[in-house]
């Protein structure tokens, strides 16, 4: 993995951020996107230059095709060639199905559907020419079995793995993998509003009896884009310590 080049979205912080330092171990270049959490993506980027890493932070909202179009003109620019597409940035919201608005609905797909559908695209053409690539979406094992009072985010969870799937039949023949990554429960902001009894509770559901790092959902990512993970393409991998099997 030594001088591959490496894409992800919403890596200021959470599972991204641990994306980018577990490539960053192996030797990779790290293009950083972030949104909003402008300090938090300048101190992980200072911290991988420090360590030796080639990393660069890029600005833009995965739900704006423009953006999205220019962050990867961007990243071609500064690096030259991009081997890995992690489309890792997401939101979450739970509210009762009765609750949702055709705002919150649209907020939600805008970034989770949308914006991994930009960034796909937006990379491919590149990918294509050079009969190689690896892209890695983010799901949720919400994704899969559907979460009550989440339901706008597991519809959005399901597409993306309805995307990866389609999109690996299309440009497999191209030497491009498109595989998905599906976490269980993991401790990071997104799961801010859990209190301790809830964490507690759902880690005793767990068969493997703990939450989930940020660092367990990297190692997925990472493997799928390693050489390990040649011949596989348009799967669902779940790091979810088993409560979902
Ligand atoms: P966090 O809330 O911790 O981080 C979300 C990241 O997404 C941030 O870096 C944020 O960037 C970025 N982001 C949000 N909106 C945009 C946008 N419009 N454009 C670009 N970046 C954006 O989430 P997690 O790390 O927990 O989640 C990462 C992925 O994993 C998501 O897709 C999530 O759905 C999925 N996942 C998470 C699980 C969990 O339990 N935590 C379980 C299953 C799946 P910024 O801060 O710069 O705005």
């Amino acid at each position: 993995m030594v001088g591959k080049t490496v894409l992800i979205t919403g890596a200021s912080r959470g599972i991204g951020a641990a994306c980018a330092r577990r490539f960053a171990a192996a030797g990779c270049q790290i293009a950083l996107n972030y949104h909003r959490s402008q300090e938090a993506a300048l101190a992980l980027t200072q911290e991988l230059r420090a360590a030796g890493v080639r990393t660069e932070a890029f600005q833009a909202d995965v739900g704006d095709p423009v953006q999205v179009q220019t962050m990867v003109d961007n990243v071609l620019d500064k690096f030259c060639q991009l081997d890995i597409l992690v489309c890792n940035a997401g939101v979450a919201k739970q509210q009762l199905f009765t609750d949702i608005t055709d705002r919150d609905w649209h907020a939600l797909f805008r970034v989770n559907v949308d914006g991994t559908f930009y960034c796909c695209r937006a990379v491919l053409p590149h990918f294509i020419h050079r009969k190689a690539g690896r892209i890695i979406t983010l799901s949720s094992m919400w994704g899969v079995t559907g979460g009550s009072c989440e339901v706008a985010y597991s519809a959005s969870k399901s597409a993306i793995i309805g995307l990866t799937k389609a999109l690996a039949k299309e440009v497999g023949p191209s030497g491009i993998t498109v595989n998905c990554v599906a976490p269980g429960v993991i401790q990071t902001e997104m799961n801010g509003n859990l209190s301790q009894e809830d964490l507690e509770n759902l880690r005793l559901e767990t068969p493997l009896e703990a939450i989930g790092k940020p660092e367990d959902v990297a190692e997925s990512v990472f493997f799928l884009a390693s050489p390990a993970a040649g011949f596989i393409t348009g799967q669902v991998l779940s790091p979810n310590g088993g409560i979902l099997i």
